[in-house]
């Protein structure tokens, strides 16, 4: 495969930008190689600048639910445009977008649109220490919420790729402020919130992990945070940046039918353009500034394009129910039968292919996979003209535009591997 134009280009940006990419799982350090640059992408696959083209599994790392262009969002940002990008100043959409999340989504009575899931995540947790007045946060070894200086301990996705410790740059004071524990583990729950239940806050947490590859939820797992972090007056805050709109329309809270007092969103609200939010209970929303203490604001907040294109995606998600249905039969039919070596983890259109026996419950047991045939099996898929996540650390996510041909040759690609 031909790949001159994404080398000359990869050496250019390594001289103007850190490691040469702008987010650290792009660069392919946990694979080796050189990674593509992308020109441009229709419907389940994109091309390079070197003219190849990919099955893609990445799917701009979850947004692009009905793959890349569709037509609902493109007409939507296209009518924006002649209004004006950006006016720092409230939009009817704004409230369109926010309705439309609202009647989703089981658990969220108010929202507030942000700029990233890292941002939702970030303001989430402080809005639970503002309305409870405590200062600690539970979350879970491999999750990731963002690169929150208090939320990069033990975090999933890049971090884990890269096999960093706790990132460099957060001050003890902050990491001190977060209990991480094992997933799928309710008795270390159950025991330090009998140690410290009165200065917890929050407890965050993916409902389905993606990033340390996909981790289902133990049975009864999420029921007891509930349930627990009741009985201690601890806010419980389902990360759904990868999960809103992706499991169900109302996300994996819907799919568990749990309610979370907060949520935060991300990736497909967006339609591909940056866009993410928090939301929940109206007495814990209310006091997020100006309406009450909790201080958390944005200049390109609710940004006009990027609120069309999330009111064109969750319309045309709302229109077309069926998409789950299609979603689970295709991603099913992706990993029904993994060769021998590998195990998959598999929730809706998120999965992850492990090189080990399994199974992968928790970050420990992710972390005993065989990363260098993962490297391996990821170029074979690549030079398959398959594009799977460059990290044993990521899941899969397929969309409604992969046809049974684009599966079908991916199946093919997989097997051919394990024959080898
Ligand atoms: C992607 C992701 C984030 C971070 O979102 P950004 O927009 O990259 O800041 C947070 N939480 C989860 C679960 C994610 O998958």
């Amino acid at each position: 495969m031909n790949v001159a134009q994404s080398e000359a280009l990869f050496d250019r940006a390594k001289r103007v930008t850190p490691g040469g990419v702008n987010s650290p799982v792009r660069a392919f350090r946990g694979v080796g190689g050189t990674p593509r640059f992308i020109l441009r992408g229709e419907g389940s696959h994109f091309f390079d600048v070197d003219n190849n083209e990919y099955i893609d599994y990445i799917g701009s790392w979850g947004p692009l639910l009905f793959g890349h262009r569709p037509k609902a969002v493109l007409d939507a940002i296209t009518a924006v445009l002649e209004l004006g990008t950006s006016f720092g100043a409230p939009t009817g959409r704004e409230v369109e977008l926010a309705q439309l999340i609202i009647d989703a989504v089981p658990s969220i009575e108010m929202v507030r649109l942000v700029n990233s899931g890292t941002e939702a995540c970030m303001s989430a947790i402080r809005l639970a220490r503002g309305f409870t007045g405590r200062d600690l946060t539970v979350k879970f070894d491999g999750c990731y919420h963002g690169h929150v200086d208090s939320l990069l301990v033990k975090a999933g996705s890049g971090v884990a790729t890269l096999s960093l410790p706790d990132s460099v740059g957060v001050p003890k004071a902050f990491s001190d402020t977060t209990i991480a524990l094992p997933l799928n583990d309710l008795d270390v729950v159950e025991s330090i919130f009998k140690q410290r239940g009165n200065q917890i806050a929050s407890v965050i947490v993916e409902p389905v992990v993606g990033n340390m590859g996909c981790i289902p939820p133990a049975p009864g797992f999420l029921e007891g945070l509930r349930r627990i972090t009741e009985q201690y007056g601890a806010l419980l805050i389902f990360d759904e940046v990868m999960t809103g709109f992706r499991l169900a329309r109302g996300g994996a809270q819907q799919m568990f039918h749990i309610k979370p007092d907060l949520t935060t969103l991300g990736k497909i609200i967006g339609g591909g353009l940056p866009i993410a939010a928090y939301g929940g209970r109206a007495d814990v929303m209310s006091k997020v500034a100006p309406s009450g203490p909790v201080y958390q604001a944005g200049t390109l907040s609710g940004n006009p394009l990027a609120v069309s294109a999330g009111i064109a995606m969750l319309r045309h998600i709302e229109d077309h129910p069926e998409t789950y249905d299609i979603l689970e039969q295709r991603t099913a039919a992706l990993t029904a039968n993994p060769p021998a070596g590998m195990i998959v983890n598999r929730v809706g259109s998120m999965a992850t292919f492990f090189f080990q026996a399994g199974p992968v419950r928790n970050a420990d047991d992710a972390r005993r996979s065989d990363t260098s045939m993962f490297a391996k099996f990821f170029h074979h898929l690549l030079e398959r003209n398959v594009y799977f996540p460059p990290s044993q650390y990521e899941a899969l996510f397929v969309s409604a535009a992969h046809s049974a041909a684009d599966i079908d040759h991916t199946v093919q690609a997989i097997r051919d591997f394990s024959i080898q």
